[in-house]
């Protein structure tokens, strides 16, 4: 049974019978992720009336794309641990994407890219802003150089706020090109 098959099972049966599942899962020696992960430790009763004592529920609104579905995410002790669609929410009215019912793991996903990683010799390395920073521009200038500024095109995001689309478009005109669109035209 794969991770992805059980995570399905997850969403739609109850948080109990899934721990219990997992259990089991563990006692047939599954070979997946799960299966060497604490998460197949049975949850006591505490854990399962209240695995995050003391956390509060923060409505908010997904930021992948600007329909803006909203969101409960879940807070405990300054960390985002659980996310809920929001029912109650004006314009998703409980519904989200594919994107969307995952958006907690643009925080919590172990893979994650938190710094600038550049492949050398087929393997990425770490390397600081500074550095990640200098080496584009470099390359950006002499792309500019020895094409002219229409060589770039630029490509917005539907993750920026309204100051960052800002910032964005005064790049790209500084830069000396109109070649810039939103990505939600693709
Ligand atoms: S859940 Fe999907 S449709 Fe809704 S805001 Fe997020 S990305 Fe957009």
């Amino acid at each position: 049974m794969g991770n992805n098959t059980l995570k399905d099972l997850s969403l739609n049966i109850g948080r109990r019978s899934f721990l219990k599942i997992s259990s089991l899962g563990a006692g047939l020696g599954l070979t997946s992720a799960y299966a060497n992960s604490d998460s197949l430790r049975p949850a006591n009763e505490e854990e399962i009336k209240n695995p995050y004592p003391g956390s509060k529920i923060v409505k908010t609104i997904c930021s992948i794309c600007s329909a803006g579905c909203g969101i409960k995410a879940e807070v405990h002790n300054g960390v985002w641990v659980r996310q809920d669609v929001a029912q109650d929410h004006p314009i998703s009215e409980g519904s989200h994407c594919c994107k969307g019912i995952d958006q907690i793991d643009l925080v919590k996903s172990k893979q994650r890219i938190k710094y600038p990683m550049k492949k050398v010799n087929g393997k990425w390395e770490r390397l600081s802003w500074e550095t990640a920073i200098s080496e584009i521009s470099e390359k950006m200038l002499k792309l500019r150089e020895e094409n002219g500024p229409d060589v770039a095109m630029f490509l917005g995001s539907a993750k920026f706020n309204l100051q960052q689309a800002f910032y964005f478009r005064k790049f790209a005109a500084f830069w000396g090109t109109n070649n810039i669109d939103h990505v939600a035209r693709i």
